[in-house]
C-alpha cells in the first residue's frame, strides 16, 4: 500500500514529468476489479479528460490529487500497486484500472492489488469525499506539532482504550501513516506495538512523535520504501529495518530475535528487547 511518503514521492515526480501534458484520451480499466472505485462510467471519464491540461500533484494523507485544468482533478486514494510514466514508445501494460495517453505519446498508468480509489472530480468537490474531508494533520502539514500529538493522545484517552499500533493505523488517526511505516516508527520510538496510550510516559510521547517525523522524512528522502515503485518503475531506497525480511533475524540494535505477531489486521516485526 502506498502511504503518505510513497504518495509524496509520486506527487513530486509527477510534478517534474507530467505538469503541462495535454491528454489525448483518458480510459478507466481494461480489466475489472470489483475492489476499485470509480466514480465515473468509462464514457464519462473520456469525455471529461480529453483535452485536458495536468496541473499540480499533491498528496494529502493516504491520497494524491492531480489537477487536470481546466476544472478538473484525478484522485487516487488508498492504493496500493503501481501508478507509472511511459515515455513516447515505451510499452503500455496489458492489463490497467486508468491508462491516460497524452498528445506527445507518452501516458500515465494506474494498476492496483488490492483496492483503491480512481476517481474524477471537478475541482475543489474531491476535498468533500470521505476521508479528505476532515482529514486531521498528516505528518507533513506544519499543524503536526509536538504540542499537536501531545493533545490528540490525550483527546484519545478519553474514549476506547488503544495502543501504540492501533494509534499509528487505525481510523487515520494520523493521516497518511500504514502498517509499513508503522513497523519502523514503533522500532525507532522502542515502543511496543500493543503498547497501551494510558501507559506512555511524557518521554515516550515524545519518542513516538519524533520517530513518526523521522522515518516518514527518511522515507521521502530515499524516495519511498524498495518495495514500492516509483513513477518510473523504480524500487525506492528506503529499506525497512522491521519487516518480513528481518523476523526470526537479530535486531539490529540488540541482537535479540526480531519476533513475528498477527495484531490488529496485519502482521508486526519488533524486537521483544528494545520494544517496550
Ligand atoms: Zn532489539
Amino acid at each position: 500500500m502506498f502511504e503518505i511518503s510513497e504518495y509524496t514521492v509520486l506527487a513530486r515526480q509527477i510534478n517534474a514529468t507530467l505538469t503541462g501534458k495535454t491528454i489525448r484520451a483518458g480510459e478507466l480499466g481494461n480489466s475489472p476489479h470489483k475492489f476499485v472505485w470509480y466514480n465515473r462510467t468509462h464514457e464519462e471519464f473520456a469525455e471529461l479528460t480529453q483535452g485536458k491540461t495536468v496541473g499540480l500533484a499533491r498528496a494529502q494523507g493516504r491520497w494524491l490529487s492531480i489537477q487536470l485544468e481546466p476544472g478538473y482533478v484525478l484522485l487516487f486514494g488508498e492504493c496500493g500497486g503501481k501508478i507509472l510514466f511511459h515515455p513516447a514508445g515505451s510499452p503500455l501494460p496489458v492489463k490497467y484500472h486508468l491508462l491516460i495517453h497524452f498528445e506527445d505519446g507518452s501516458a500515465l498508468s494506474a494498476t492496483t492489488q488490492m483496492w483503491g480509489a480512481m476517481e474524477l472530480y471537478e475541482a475543489g468537490m474531491e476535498q468533500e469525499r470521505q476521508y479528505i474531508k476532515g482529514m486531521l494533520p498528516t505528518p507533513l502539514d506544519p499543524a503536526f506539532t509536538f504540542d499537536y500529538f501531545n493533545h490528540l493522545i490525550d483527546e484519545l484517552l478519553q474514549g476506547q482504550k488503544r495502543s501504540a499500533k492501533s494509534l499509528l493505523t487505525q481510523e487515520q488517526t494520523i493521516p497518511g501513516l500504514g502498517n509499513s511505516s508503522a513497523q519502523d516508527i514503533l522500532f525507532r520510538a522502542r515502543i511496543g506495538p500493543r503498547r497501551a496510550l494510558a501507559e506512555f510516559s511524557p518521554g515516550q510521547r515524545r519518542d513516538l512523535y519524533n520517530a513518526i517525523v523521522d522515518v516518514v522524512g527518511e522515507i521521502i528522502a530515499g524516495g519511498g520504501r524498495n518495495d514500492e515503485s516509483d513513477l518510473f518503475g523504480q524500487p525506492g531506497g528506503y529499506v525497512r529495518s522491521m519487516d518480513s525480511a528481518a523476523a526470526g533475524k537479530p535486531c539490529p540494535e540488540c541482537g535479540a530475535t526480531v519476533q513475528k505477531m498477527q495484531y490488529l489486521g496485519g502482521a508486526c516485526y519488533f524486537c521483544p528487547n528494545c520494544q517496550q
